[in-house]
């Protein structure tokens, strides 16, 4: 999933945990991602793209063993929440961030092509719906639905509408090869790729908390 909906599922979060701060919220639901950008930058895991990129289906997250196997998943968000929750008596704390980091590999589930293991080190089965690489518009229509339906359950305000919907209109032409737009560049250019992501992952993390905000301090 792209960065502005995972960015979204800490809305959901901050609504079912609003005594938990929204930074840390923000950081769980992307710590795979993060994990994933250092990886890549580090070389110890890999993204390759097809010769001419025009959809996210030439985009292949070739190996990421660590930042996205289901075990890496899974025992971070319960290491995070018996460490938070019974290492530091914060509870809700505790229980939201694990959530926030499960979150990011039900979603990523949801639309990836067959790239997740269960755990480094196993190369099959491959999991992941297809929908990036089979249809990647249906992919499209799921992120946008899903980010609006986060923003409408935490009741924000139009400014974090207007991020989401344009966060994932953005994203457009990258969904259908019939869309020209500048994914062309991407060609041959993994960590540019990368770097993109990394900056949408920012951007996205950043506005969001302070849209958030912002509705709160309308009351
Ligand atoms: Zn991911």
């Amino acid at each position: 999933m792209f960065a502005v909906d995972h960015a979204a599922t800490a809305l959901l979060l901050k609504r079912r945990y609003p005594s938990v701060p929204i930074a840390p919220l923000l950081l769980a639901v992307q710590a795979m991602e993060l994990a994933w950008v250092a990886f890549n930058y580090l070389g110890l895991e890999r993204t390759t793209t097809e010769r001419v990129v025009r959809s996210v289906a030439d985009i292949h997250l070739a190996w990421m063993p660590y930042s996205h196997s289901v075990m890496t998943a899974l025992g971070g968000a319960v290491l995070a929440w018996v460490g938070i929750e019974f290492g530091m008596g914060r509870r809700a704390l505790g229980r939201a961030v694990g959530i926030g980091i499960a979150s990011h590999l039900a979603l990523d589930l949801l639309t990836h092509a067959h790239d997740i293991v269960l755990w480094p080190g196993r190369i099959s089965p491959r999991l992941g719906l297809g929908l990036y690489d089979a249809a990647p518009m249906a992919a499209f229509v799921v992120e946008m639905v899903y980010g609006v339906v986060c923003w409408w359950i935490y009741r924000g305000g139009r400014g974090l509408l207007a991020l989401v919907v344009l966060g994932n209109l953005a994203n457009l032409s990258l969904f259908s090869a019939a869309i020209p737009g500048p994914e062309g560049f991407l060609a041959g250019r993994p960590l540019l790729v990368v770097t993109l992501i990394a900056l949408q992952i920012i951007v996205t993390l950043v506005l969001t908390g302070l849209l958030a905000a912002r509705k709160q301090a309308d009351g």
